[in-house]
């Protein structure tokens, strides 16, 4: 043994190592020394350096046996981070979740530390007082500063700089003359916790059941998955609550994932008449600074109760002890860029790893969750009536093919009888179409020259509000121009086909008195213009809303008793396998807004289909008819859950490359005859954004590995290089 190995094995026998995970796209994990007086235990956060940089990072593991070779190579950990340590669980999800989806384990480990620099303890903020002699040179900007603070309290220095309309430099001056000091400002106080005992309902018979289940499966609080099947207006959300208010009773925290966080405000409304306080919020438009304390808080126990969009599964919770997928079958859980996973899914894993219980609560489950609630994996708890006595909708269909609208216009004779009608009974309409814009394509009528995205391959959409041409798939737009770029003609362009916006135009025309709303996520400028919004729509200073699915999901319109689909056929033709489910989910989901409160709810569908199944189980309310037929026709097709499903997309810059790189691909499929490989084929949307895209899918039998046939497959192809792109979606819901 020479000098340089004795002394490494010495190093050895005292330093301790550590391996880390880095949020960044990489699976493996780095060793890095313990220092000296440094305690360290797995999940804890940490900072070490990497190349160049600082970096967090969290420990995954003590190396037990790190070679003692490498330790003088190794770097030192910097910091410990004073913040609680990733429990067990987490890190087992994000191992779990990045093996399941083919992602980088430090890809997912990033949505776990969602706050970037802003770890750590909160700095404190610094405010303003006024405390000494008005200066000498008083300035009209410096009078108003001083006006501000003339009650003598600390202030905000930013937001006293805002009242007074100066720049915070103006403060600074001040402070240097010392007219003011400078403090720190007190912490805000957390709020108060919700109180289970605030202000509980009194349900009904039939809520009751459920609500007993519910409260059952909270105190059990180990793993069991309940399916709260309830028509719309039922009182789900009633009910749920009461599986928290036991929750929050055992001093555990609760989860609520909602499909679409920006719509939530009568929710967080709702929850504070029950409990006292709003929960806590998790999503993607908070503020960094709201961000950093919510995390904090979530990671030291301080809110029991998080409502959040998808994201919000992956937050290190002090005890989770209750998870609850609003709206389970919303196609919004499943992510579609970055890390490929489906948050319902994953929720029921996190439950599944964390031994907790889960409620997935719809009016029309996922046809996956149906099924596992017909084969008695999950616990059916059904809410059949809405509360109070409301009838569901009638449901009608309106055959364009013999009521057709008049040339240009979308609206029926019979659909717009029914509005006015309802409109002089002071009822609201709603017309339900889904699709932003004013028009989804533009011609010129002189020379047939249709407007398509330079970049995309799909057609511009029209948005009159905004006066533009806009791609919905890169974000491409250009003012729409007076003449046609082809064949010069002038005034010759004509929009076809309706979007919301047109239809507000019929509308204004057919019913000049009503007052008339659109309700579309691109004419939304912030969540809380949004929630205003809906607001006026609830107190009834709207008469007919116009909107897109934005409309359709979990709000109360109190005077809302008609709706009107004026297209119920859109969703049906597009390739999708789960296009017919996505078809009865949506539009009962949207007529359920009907006749929540008061009268009668109708919806009318306006199709040439009348006869297409789903239409046919619609109108007849029989969601029996549609489960049975769709059930038998995944079973006999082998589609998800009675077969899996995994998609490869292939996009590069070009054509040639990207069919070039599918092709070698898929010839080394490994052989298994569980597994059939489709294509690659030409994506539906075959360029987007300049990326040309092919689509290899996998259909394999229930049972199988898909995840692990993929590892084995994308090993042994050629590696994507340069341009060119390989994604991985494991349960793909999207075939575009
Ligand atoms: P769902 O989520 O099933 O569509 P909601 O939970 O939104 O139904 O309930 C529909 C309406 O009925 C809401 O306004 C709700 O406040 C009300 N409601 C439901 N159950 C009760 C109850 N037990 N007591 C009072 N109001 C209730
Ligand atoms: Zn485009």
């Amino acid at each position: 043994m020479d000098h340089s190995a004795r002394s490494a094995s010495f190093a050895a026998a005292s330093t301790r190592i550590v391996d880390v995970l880095v949020p960044v796209a990489l699976n493996q994990t780095y060793s890095y020394r313990v220092p000296r007086g440094m305690e360290l235990k797995a999940g804890d956060v940490v900072g070490v350096p990497l190349g160049p940089r600082e970096v967090l990072a969290v420990v995954w593991a003590e190396n037990a046996n790190p070679d003692p070779r490498l330790h003088n190579r190794l770097k030192d950990v910097s910091e410990k981070l004073d913040v609680p340590p990733l429990k067990g669980e987490l890190r087992s999800l994000v191992d779990w979740v990045s093996n399941y989806t083919l992602s980088a384990r430090g890809m997912v480990l990033r949505m776990t530390l969602r706050m970037g620099e802003n770890l750590g303890p909160e700095r404190a903020r610094m405010g303003v007082r006024l405390v000494g002699q008005v200066p000498k040179r008083l300035t009209p900007a410096r009078r108003r500063v001083i006006d501000v603070l003339s009650d003598g309290l600390l202030h905000g220095k930013s937001e006293a700089a805002k009242e007074a309309g100066v720049t915070t430099g103006v403060i600074d001056g001040l402070v240097d003359e010392g007219t003011l000091s400078v403090e720190a400002m007190p912490r805000a106080l957390p709020p108060p916790p919700p109180d289970p005992g605030y202000a509980q309902p009194e349900f009904s018979r039939q809520q009751r059941t459920a609500v007993d289940a519910m409260r059952a499966l909270a105190a059990n609080g180990s793993f069991h998955v309940a399916l709260l099947d309830g028509v719309t207006g039922s009182g789900k959300t009633e009910v749920y609550f009461e599986a928290i208010a036991e929750t929050i009773r055992r001093g555990k925290q609760s989860l609520i994932l909602m499909p679409e966080i920006a719509l939530t405000g009568q929710f967080l409304d709702r929850f504070a008449s029950r409990f006292g306080v709003r929960p806590m919020e998790w999503h993607s438009e908070l503020t960094p600074r709201t961000r950093a304390r919510n995390w904090g808080a979530i990671s030291a126990g301080e809110a029991p109760v998080v409502v959040g969009a998808r994201s919000a599964l992956f937050l290190p919770y002090a005890d989770l002890g209750l998870i609850v997928v609003d709206e389970e079958h919303d196609q919004a859980y499943k992510q579609e860029d970055g890390v490929h996973y489906h948050a319902r899914d994953m929720a029921v894993v996190r439950a599944h790893i964390a031994k907790i219980p889960i409620v997935l609560a719809s009016a029309t489950p996922s046809v996956e969750t149906e099924v596992n609630a017909r084969k008695g994996r999950y616990q059916r708890i059904v809410l059949p009536s809405r509360f109070g006595g409301q009838h569901m909708p009638h449901i009608e269909a309106i055959d364009l093919r013999r009521e057709a609208p008049s040339r240009g216009r979308f609206i029926s004779p019979r659909l717009a009888g029914e509005i006015n009608t309802a409109i002089e009974r002071r009822e609201q309409a709603l017309l339900f179409l889904n699709r932003r814009g004013y028009a989804p394509l533009t011609l010129c009528r002189a020379c047939g020259h249709r407007f398509a995205c330079t970049i995309c391959d799909a057609w511009l959409v029209d948005h009159r509000f905004r006066q533009r041409l806009v791609c919905h798939h890169c974000g491409f737009s250009m003012p729409r121009p007076s003449a046609c770029p082809n064949c010069a003609a002038e005034e010759s362009l004509v929009a076809v086909g309706p979007g919301v916006e047109r239809l507000q135009e019929e509308a204004a025309a057919l019913f000049p008195n009503a007052r008339t709303m659109v309700l579309s996520s691109d004419l939304i400028t912030s969540i809380e213009t949004m929630r205003s919004e809906l607001n006026e729509i609830a107190e009834g200073r709207v008469d007919i809303i116009i909107g897109t699915q934005l409309v359709a999901k979990g709000h109360h319109f109190p005077r809302l008793n008609l709706v009107g689909v004026v297209d119920a056929d859109l969703g049906l033709g597009n390739g999708d396998p789960r296009a017919a489910e996505r078809t009865w989910q949506l539009l009962n989901q949207v007529i359920g807004r009907a006749g929540r409160d008061q009268g009668r709810g109708v919806g009318y569908l306006q199709t040439h289909q009348p006869e297409h199944p789903v239409m046919k189980a619609l109108v007849a309310c029989d969601r029996e008819a549609f489960y049975e037929n769709e059930i038998a026709s995944r079973e006999r097709t082998l589609y998800p859950p009675f077969g899996r499903l995994a998609s490869l997309i292939i996009s590069a810059g070009d054509r040639a490359s990207a069919e070039g790189f599918a092709r070698r691909l898929a010839a080394l499929a490994p052989r298994d005859e569980r597994v059939q490989v489709l294509g690659p084929a030409e994506a539906p949307l075959a360029v987007i954004k300049g990326r040309y895209r092919f689509r290899l899918l996998l259909k394999s039998v229930r049972g199988f590995d898909l995840s692990d046939y993929l590892r084995e497959w994308v090993a042994l192809g050629p590696k994507p290089k340069g341009n060119l792109k390989l994604e991985v979606d494991v349960d793909p819901q999207s075939f575009l």
